[in-house]
């Protein structure tokens, strides 16, 4: 089978006709074959999306219609949730406890919740001090939005940019990761299906050549991009050479907090599923374990014994707990880091090594868990995006905001304590988009999600996303 991209309401293979393999990484097999988009491609999807957005038919949309667009693509997700998760754990490997519990569910939400806002889009009467005028404001679409997207949660990330781009009135060209693209171009049949107009919605796959074809894109006026901080400085400068619009979410190195006070054994579950959820492949991964010196030690057995009991396997057997890494790139860059972390004179405790016997066809990892790690080692400052955790020991808590805030990143950090004084002062304290007290790494569309430093620029969620795919419009009026 090879599967077709959509570009102006048509389902299409490449000019050129070439594709590449998209691979299953609980087997090493071949899943489907994909367009390898070109820049020929990207040009018309952006043809196609800049005529849509002058078109009435969206543009003059009215909100409550719109609402009920994006309500009924919601639904079309909902019931279409099972066969979306089994192509998202194939495709990606996340266990079906994940594709099911959060991909799909969080896509729903996104659309739902931006269903809300098509009808509350105000803008605003300002009190302007000159007289004998009227002020206004309101808020307007940019127009061609480039969206580009990671292979770590590709549904769930795809809904986190097209719910809003989409409900302010944008058209679209996406570009899913070359890894992952088949529950993107899933969920853009839905998107038709539900009624979303031809050439609002196009969908290029294809790898970073598509990519900078989109980012390149004169017509193109923003560009939405979660992936590597590397390839977001990559975007950032092209965007700023030709003034587009662009929002990036970026890599991260979260801190994990443990106060001396804190009750080791009942914040165990929360830092595993903060570590290890969906293989430590989330940006906001819980990487660096912060634990007082005199409990290092027991931290360190206590969560490599969980650790090293998890279920490795297929993500569609609903006994697994960690299924694959997405590739042999992303396997043979975390089984680097480990050696590194070894080489610097880190203590392994568990894991270590790729997965054999019969799992030695995929891409599995065994969870990994080092202790005596030192603020300086590499596996404590860069972004390994895969299942290994680093126990670093503390004197004294004065240290603690200081250490955690020594990263270029500054995307996510957890404090786990039980005096709500300490914690406080620490979310203060720490530089980072977001900050979890007592929690695993929870997300909401409601919430504003990105990164501080070198994670990103802009928010994605909540009405921080509305208003990163408008423009504000004053409008004066002479009341003589
Ligand atoms: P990546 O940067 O390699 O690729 C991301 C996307 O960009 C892919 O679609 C890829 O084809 C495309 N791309 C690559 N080079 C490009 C270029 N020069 N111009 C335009 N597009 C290009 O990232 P990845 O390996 O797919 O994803 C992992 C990274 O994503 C991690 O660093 C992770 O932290 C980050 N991430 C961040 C968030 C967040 O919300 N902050 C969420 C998920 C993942």
């Amino acid at each position: 089978m090879t599967a077709r991209m959509l570009i102006g309401g048509e389902w299409t293979a490449s000019v050129g006709g070439r594709t590449f393999e998209t691979i299953d990484p609980a087997t090493g097999e071949v899943l489907d074959l994909v367009p390898e988009g070109t820049a020929a491609d990207v040009d018309a999807a952006v043809s196609a999306a800049a005529k849509a957005f002058e078109a009435p038919e969206w543009g003059g949309m009215l909100p409550a219609a719109r609402a009920r667009l994006l309500w009924r693509i919601a639904d079309l997700i909902e019931e279409h949730g099972d066969e979306l998760a089994r192509l998202e754990t194939r495709d990606q490997g996340q266990p079906l406890a994940i594709s099911s519990g959060i991909s799909v569910p969080n896509a729903v939400e996104h659309f739902r919740y931006y269903a809300g806002w098509a009808t509350k889009l105000h803008g605003l009467t300002v009190p302007v001090s000159i007289p004998g005028v009227d002020y206004r404001n309101h808020r307007e679409p940019l127009g061609v939005c480039g969206l580009i997207t990671p292979w770590n949660f590709p549904l769930m990330i795809a809904a986190w940019k097209l719910a809003p781009a989409l409900v302010t009135g944008n058209t679209v060209v996406l570009k899913p990761a070359e890894q992952t693209p088949l529950s993107t171009l899933r969920l853009a049949e839905l998107c038709l299906e539900a009624g979303v107009p031809s050439g609002v919605l196009n969908v290029v796959t294809g790898g970073p050549e598509v990519g900078r074809a989109i980012v390149r894109h004169p017509k193109v006026a923003k560009i939405s991009f979660t992936g590597s901080t590397e390839v977001g400085r990559e975007i950032a400068a092209e965007a700023g050479r030709r003034l587009a619009r662009v929002s990036l979410e970026l890599g991260g190195k979260a801190p994990s907090i443990i106060t001396p006070d804190a009750d080791i054994d009942a914040i165990l579950e929360g830092n595993i599923m903060g570590g290890l959820l969906n293989c430590g492949q989330v940006c906001a991964a819980y990487t660096r374990f912060y634990v007082d010196h005199k409990r290092s030690g027991e931290f360190a057995e206590k969560i490599a014994a969980i650790a090293g009991g998890m279920h490795l396997g297929n993500g569609l057997d609903p006994s697994t707990h960690l299924g694959p890494l997405v590739s042999q790139e992303q396997l043979d860059r975390v089984d680097r880091y480990v050696r590194a972390g070894e080489a610097a004179g880190a203590t392994l405790v568990t894991g270590g090594s790729r997965a054999d016997g019969d799992l030695a066809g995929g891409f599995f990892y065994r969870p990994t868990v080092f202790a005596g790690v030192d603020d300086s080692m590499t596996i404590a400052r860069e972004e390994i995006f895969g299942p290994v955790l680093s126990v670093i020991a503390y004197e004294d808590v004065a240290e603690l905001a200081g250490r955690a805030n020594d990263t270029e990143y500054g995307l996510a950090a957890v404090v786990w304590s039980r005096d709500i004084g300490t914690a406080n002062r620490l979310a203060r304290q720490i530089r980072a988009g977001t900050v979890w007290i007592n929690l695993p790494p929870f997300l909401d569309a409601a919430a504003p999600w990105g990164g501080m430093k070198a994670s990103g620029v802009g928010r994605e969620m909540g009405w921080e996303a509305i208003a990163s795919y408008t423009d504000i419009k004053s409008v004066w009026t002479s009341l003589a």
